[in-house]
């Protein structure tokens, strides 16, 4: 039985792992410690196997801040926070020196199946004359613009400039998260696109990526989505 410890427990998306750790893992996975800003109690994730972390740039930062104070055997750190910093981001890799760390902008196959397109097609579609942007939408509670998968999508189709990629945000509604890249032509278009209908897609994600980490021989270093997606799905 793995334990999860989820930071961030009171958003949406960490009602949505709590719940499905308890609706649909159950034989696999339990919930030993929720915590959130107010909630306190953050020792409490020490008695964990993994820690899944969905809150905002502050939180993951305390949670950094907690990492570097531990010794001993650490819980993995599965962390699904967007809108780092640069700076942030350096100091969230640096705890993979103690333990494994898997942070993604997005923790949906679907998505890490779109970007292995993306890395395929892409050369041959920008030789060919095409010229790619990107389109996202989200509800409006979003805290970033552009979303964190834009910003990863554009990494993947633009390695050497990522910022030389147009990228439109739209914040709508309620909409859980689309997201499109368009290579446009002289006279055409091909769009090839995610459209997330439930955010139980991204908590199964993390959640699935949790138990997965638990089995592996490793006890330290920094796993990417495109990483994780090659040696679970496609070895
Ligand atoms: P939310 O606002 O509903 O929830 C965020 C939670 O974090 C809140 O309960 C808040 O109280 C808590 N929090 C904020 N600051 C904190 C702190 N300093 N310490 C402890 N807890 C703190 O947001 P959400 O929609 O659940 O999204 C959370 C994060 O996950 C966002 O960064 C979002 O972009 C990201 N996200 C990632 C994926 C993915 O697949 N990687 C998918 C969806 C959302």
């Amino acid at each position: 039985m793995i334990r999860i410890g989820v930071h961030g427990a009171s958003g949406r998306m960490g009602r949505s792992v709590v719940d499905l750790v308890r609706n649909q893992y159950a034989e696999h996975a339990e919930i030993a410690a929720t915590v959130d800003r107010k909630s306190g109690g953050i020792d409490a994730l020490a008695a964990v196997d993994a820690i899944i972390d969905f809150s905002l740039p502050a939180g993951t930062m305390t949670m950094v801040d907690w990492f570097e104070d531990q010794s001993g055997e650490l819980p993995i750190y599965i962390c699904g926070t967007t809108g780092l910093t640069d700076e942030q981001h350096t100091r969230l890799a640096g705890i993979g020196e103690s333990t494994i760390v898997f942070h993604a902008t997005n923790f949906s196959v679907g998505v890490a199946a779109l970007s292995a397109l993306l890395r395929f097609a892409t050369p041959t579609l920008t030789a060919l004359g095409y010229t790619p942007t990107i389109a996202e939408v989200h509800h409006v509670h979003k805290l970033d613009a552009p979303s964190g998968t834009a910003k990863t999508l554009s990494e993947v189709i633009s390695p050497d400039d990522p910022d030389a990629i147009d990228i439109t945000s739209i914040r709508e509604g309620e909409v859980i998260g689309k997201h499109s890249v368009t290579f446009s032509g002289l006279a055409d278009r091909i769009v090839i696109g995610h459209e997330a209908s439930d955010r139980n897609l991204f908590a199964r994600g993390a959640i699935e990526a949790a138990l997965w980490l638990c089995q592996q021989e490793e006890s330290c270093g920094n796993y990417t989505m495109e990483a994780y997606f090659q040696k679970r799905f496609l070895n």
